[in-house]
């Protein structure tokens, strides 16, 4: 057993953790049971059963990033902040990206803690990010960042092209988990993209129409330049539908729209580098920016 691992073995072993953070919900104050009073009973027991969940697996991210702090020491993402902000969030993509770039994964390789980790996250999950990318095999978002299990709420579709159960997801999320970024990250090479390229007007079979139906618009949007290989013109397309489909998620989600307004959420586009592992996040999508017309 390496160091880190030794270290997350003993703070997920700590006697009593499971016992003491999650069993009882937190008593609420005299107004907040004035307010709940005034609501749904069900419903309202219900949220507040989860609110309770959401905070104890959030003290658990901490003390996890607490310990990871300690050993990563300077240059790691400050414990919690990821829980805290949309930019929180990104940066621990980020430093997540750059730890697997670098060979230097952690999080994604507790193998002896991950009986405890799992005994933790029976009890409910309070991911972080969303994570909307290409079903591809090479795809696999908890490596790409680097994070153990409960940390990336993922959605994968052929393209990235949410449908609509992918919007509900998402929608579920960010608003019941408190997930506070969703990334849209298509990558270079897409086999997805490359068929609705080489179609082009002529139907896909099968249900491979869907992916000319989710990406419409996408070819008319960005023409081949002079002197530009089919290669080159690929990643064009590739970047051009990672910004779409992140636009269609504000688009076609109120839930998303109120939380982005709010500056409680981000979705932002990114692209995956196969050879490398690289993630280049591109500029987060704003309300104003989303299409109005919808693709499905
Ligand atoms: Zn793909």
């Amino acid at each position: 057993m390496n160091s880190t691992a030794c270290l997350l073995t003993l703070a997920l072993v700590t006697p009593g953790l499971a016992s003491e953070h999650y069993s009882t919900p937190k008593k609420r104050s005299a107004k907040e049971e004035s307010d709940h009073s005034k609501v749904a009973t069900q419903g309202a027991s219900a949220k507040a059963g989860g609110d309770a969940r959401l905070k104890a697996l959030e003290a658990e991210n901490l003390r996890l990033r607490q310990e990871l702090a300690k050993k990563n020491g300077a240059g790691a993402t400050a414990p919690g902040s990821e829980s805290a902000s949309p930019d929180g969030a990104l940066e621990e993509l980020k430093s997540g990206n750059a730890r697997f770039t670098s060979g230097a994964r952690t999080r994604s390789q507790m193998g002896a803690n991950d009986a405890a980790l799992r005994q933790t996250l029976a009890k409910g999950q309070a991911p972080f990010a969303v994570i909307l990318t290409c079903s591809d095999s090479r795809l696999a978002d908890n490596f790409i960042f680097d994070q153990e299990l409960g940390r990336l709420f993922t959605i994968r579709e052929a393209g990235n092209c949410p449908d609509i159960q992918g919007l509900a997801s998402i929608e579920y999320a960010v608003e019941h988990l408190g997930s506070k970024v969703v990334v849209v990250m298509g990558h270079d090479g897409c086999g997805a993209v490359t068929a609705v390229k080489k179609a082009g007007a002529e139907p896909l079979p099968g249900n491979l129409w869907s992916l000319q139906s989710a990406m419409a618009g996408l070819l008319e949007s960005v023409h081949p330049k002079a002197g530009e290989s089919e290669a080159q013109h690929l990643a064009h397309l590739v970047e051009s539908n990672a910004v779409r489909q992140a636009r269609t998620v504000v688009a076609r989600s109120a839930a998303v729209q109120h939380l982005v307004a709010n500056g409680q959420l981000k979705v932002v586009p990114a692209i995956y580098n196969l050879a490398s592992g690289q993630v280049s996040f591109l500029p987060p999508v704003g309300i104003a920016a989303a299409p109005a017309e919808a693709h499905h």
